[in-house]
């Protein structure tokens, strides 16, 4: 009675975070995140169970076959789901076709070869080896794809790793005690499906925390960045310098701002659209010529500003010669036109500054000799007074 109750609201637990899955994947559209394997993975699951109240005892039927396929496939579609979330494109529904037939194929020739009780030991032994695999490759990834999410993927292997020791016990159980081990009032029987509700009961918040935790983090990295060139917009400079400045050990900073000479006329000249190319390899040219640590952004129209972070003077004389030069050098073919596009910039350089509240007095620094560099004839570099 007491499993039966249990298996009852595991079905409804199951069968309602699927249609949630699947609503939060509808919702997502374009990367859904895996949400749509996983809403398949519970309803497959949910059928099983729903299958296995009504069917009966542990016997030979097509209900029992079936129950026993889906929930083979079970794991297969949430390891789908979990690929798609690390951004790993995976096939669902062709490898769960073939798996579902394969699997319902292998049922009939083991009942038919070694009976029943084989039928159970091999859905246990099935599973124990899925459930080992996911274990191992939630490990794996921990290193890998997941290392943002190291404390969850822990907590992902434990909970699958306690499934495979469950369903070995089970197997165990099957092999010495017959059918009669799968009986629902078998105290195994209760012990496991209180440890599938539970499992359920922390899965299904867990992976919406997951999909919360990634959406939120995508959404503060495209705040954070220009939508042209995906640089480094005013709020990414400034939490990168809130960063920086954090550390006890953060030395001073010094801001570069570039302006693209006679930007306008290639605007006028090209085109909009021609503008955008330039600045987006312009934005490419800074971005190889920074050092690693320092922050590359644009804060607006043809204007880019560098912050380079623990430099001394002569780092930053040669960071700014460097971009100079390499903007001088750079030749933007445009498809049509018989000469590449080509633009010079002016570059003002602040002087030190040593926390995140110099940003505005810098770039006021920084502007007010680039503009002096504007007014001395452009294409050159001058430094704050
Ligand atoms: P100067 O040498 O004095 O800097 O001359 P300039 O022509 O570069 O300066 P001005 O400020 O007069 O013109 C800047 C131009 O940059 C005007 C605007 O149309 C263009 N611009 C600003 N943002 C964008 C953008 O996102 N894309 C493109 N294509 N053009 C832009
Ligand atoms: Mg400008
Ligand atoms: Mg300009």
């Amino acid at each position: 009675m007491v499993a039966t109750v249990i298996v009852g609201m595991l079905c409804m637990h199951l069968i309602f975070f699927a249609i949630m899955f699947w609503l939060i994947g509808r919702r997502l559209q374009g990367n859904r995140l895996g949400m749509d394997a996983f809403a398949l993975g519970n309803a497959l699951l949910g059928s099983a169970y729903v299958l296995q109240l009504l069917g009966g005892g542990p016997g030979w039927n097509a209900a029992g076959v079936v129950n026993h396929t889906l929930t083979v496939c079970t794991p297969l579609a949430y390891w789908v789901g979990a690929m798609r979330f690390f951004g790993r494109p995976a096939p669902l529904l062709k490898p769960l076709l073939g798996l579902a037939l394969a699997y319902a194929a292998a049922q009939v020739l083991v009942q038919w070869l070694a009976g029943p009780v084989a039928r159970y030991a091999m859905l246990a032994l099935v599973m124990v080896l899925m459930f080992l695999a996911m274990t191992l490759g939630v490990i794996y990834a921990m290193r890998d794809i997941a290392k943002d999410l190291r404390m969850e993927m822990a907590l992902f292997a434990l909970l699958i790793g306690g499934l495979g020791v469950m369903n070995a016990i089970k197997g165990v159980l099957v092999v010495q005690g017959g059918l009669e081990a799968l009986d629902m009032k078998h105290r195994f029987q209760v012990v496991f499906y209180i440890y599938m509700s539970f499992l359920a009961t922390m899965l299904a918040p867990a992976m919406i925390w997951l999909v919360l935790r990634r959406l939120t983090d995508e959404l503060r990295a495209t705040a954070a960045r220009d939508p042209l060139t995906q640089l480094l917009n005013r709020r990414g400079l400034l939490a990168g310098l809130q960063g920086h400045f954090g550390i006890r050990s953060a030395g001073p900073a010094r801001l570069l701002m570039l302006d693209l000479d006679h930007f306008k006329r290639i605007n006028d000249t090209h085109g909009h659209q021609a503008g955008d190319l330039v600045l987006c390899q312009v934005a490419e040219v800074l971005r190889s010529n920074a050092r690693g640590g320092d922050l590359v952004s644009r804060p607006g129209g043809e204007e880019f500003a560098i912050v380079c972070l623990d430099a001394d003077d002569e780092g930053v004389r040669q960071l700014a010669g460097r971009v100079h030069s390499a903007i001088e050098q750079l030749a933007v073919p445009l498809p049509g036109a018989p000469e590449p596009l080509r633009c010079t910039a002016t570059v003002g350089v602040s002087r030190p500054f040593h926390g995140p509240d110099g940003l505005d007095a810098a770039m006021q620094e920084a502007d007010a000799a680039l503009y002096r560099g504007k007014a001395a004839g452009r294409s050159r570099i001058e430094w704050a007074q």
